[in-house]
């Protein structure tokens, strides 16, 4: 049986060792906290991500994957030539800082939003009219779910916002005025063959994902040109593993890249119960090398985040859990967290027999998360 080595032990370890338990393979999971969620479904070497015998562990399985892109470089030098590591690090290097992200997916010839890179003051000047007057200043480095990002107006704002994000490093995207968003994931193998998860529709919430819908509602010959760039971009980055993209669709259909995570992503959850392999199935067997089909969903089916929201007095406020039961085709996934404001704690699938229906129950569902 083949045993797949992960760095980082949160719900994406979780659900990966999940999937991995009935392919016969086994996880490992290096992960300094106790209480990470993955702990209960696979074996937790509770240590630092350099530590030696816990590299040394993860250095004995057949392949290593990791569930964020901020694992330090001394672990990925510590495995390096001795176990394959999927993705490799010349695409962390890339996919961890949005300034190189941003010009290699230029290089690659995918689209993006109009950028500027910031790296001081002076680079300030003027760098608001070249994206087009409307912009949002984000770090480089470390963020996700909308955090380090600030929306920006005038020259005044940009200053600010410099400040308040700690005079780092920064790349300055103009404001892009999407019909919707849309991600897709990609698996490639050594050999350069490639296979795709769906076309997903995402909406967001004060940055943070809210639902996810399959099929996404976009016009004829989205899907397909989706599918060309995340190929080019997989094949110049020499992708090994599965990586996803988020784009913003235009009116009329034009894709943009926003960003690219190397690994499998929130808004790929819903694969989970859409009747195909899902994407951490996906990620299993690209990660060790197998071959892998697409995984498109065989249903319509969507996915709603479930995030800690306080009420007025701050105490948590509960999803309905009794209506979720009772509401067809919904199935709940949990990540074993503690409960804090704006943290994600899991995710309501929910699968249908048609769009229409699906739309109609995803309402409802909505309606039952807070
Ligand atoms: P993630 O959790 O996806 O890693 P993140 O913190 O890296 O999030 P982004 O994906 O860059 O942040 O942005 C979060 C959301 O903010 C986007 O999904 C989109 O809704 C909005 N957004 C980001 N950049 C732009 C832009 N240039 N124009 C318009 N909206 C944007
Ligand atoms: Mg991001
Ligand atoms: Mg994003």
């Amino acid at each position: 049986s083949a045993h797949l080595g992960v760095l980082g032990g949160g719900q994406l370890a979780q659900m990966l060792a999940l999937a991995a338990l009935p392919l016969g393979v086994r996880v490992t999971v290096l992960e300094p906290d106790a209480q990470a969620p993955a702990r209960l479904c696979a074996d937790h070497i509770l240590a630092p991500y350099t530590d030696s015998a816990g590299l040394d562990a993860l250095a004995a399985c057949d392949a290593v994957t990791l569930e964020f892109e901020n694992v330090p470089v001394a672990a990925l030098d510590a495995l390096h030539g001795r176990v394959p590591v999927r993705p490799g690090a010349g695409l962390l290097e890339r996919s961890k800082h949005r300034a190189r992200e941003k010009q290699a997916l230029s290089a690659a010839g995918a689209r993006t939003a109009p950028f500027v890179v910031i790296e001081d003051t002076a680079a300030l000047q003027g760098a608001l009219r070249a994206v087009g007057g409307h912009g949002i200043l984000k770090t480089s480095e470390l963020g996700y779910d909308g955090k380090g990002q600030r929306r920006v107006s005038s020259d005044h704002d940009l200053g600010t916002a410099w400040d308040e994000l700690g005079g780092v490093p920064c790349v300055l995207e103009g404001l892009v005025s999407f019909e919707r968003e849309v991600s897709l994931g990609v698996a490639r193998t050594p050999d350069g063959r490639v296979a795709f998860g769906p076309l997903v529709e995402n909406v967001h919430r004060d940055g943070i994902l809210r639902t996810s819908v399959f099929p996404a509602d976009v016009p004829g010959g989205v899907e397909d040109a989706a599918r060309e760039q995340a190929r080019a971009v997989a094949d110049a980055w020499g992708l090994e593993g599965l990586m996803t993209l988020e784009f913003f669709q235009l009116q009329g259909g034009t894709l943009l890249v926003n960003e690219v995570a190397p690994r499998v992503h929130n808004s790929g959850h819903l694969t989970q119960d859409g009747g195909g392999i899902s994407q951490f199935g996906a990620q299993v067997r690209a990660v060790l090398g197998w071959p892998v089909t697409d995984w498109r969903p065989l249903h319509p089916c969507a996915m709603v985040n479930v995030v800690g929201v306080a009420g007025p007095d701050g105490t948590p406020l509960e999803p309905d859990w009794a209506g979720i039961d009772a509401l067809e085709g919904t199935r709940v996934h949990l990540y074993h967290k503690d409960w804090r404001a704006g943290r994600k704690l899991g995710h309501v699938n929910l699968v249908a027999p048609d769009a229409a229906i699906l739309r109609a129950r995803l309402a409802s569902l909505e309606a039952l998360i807070p």
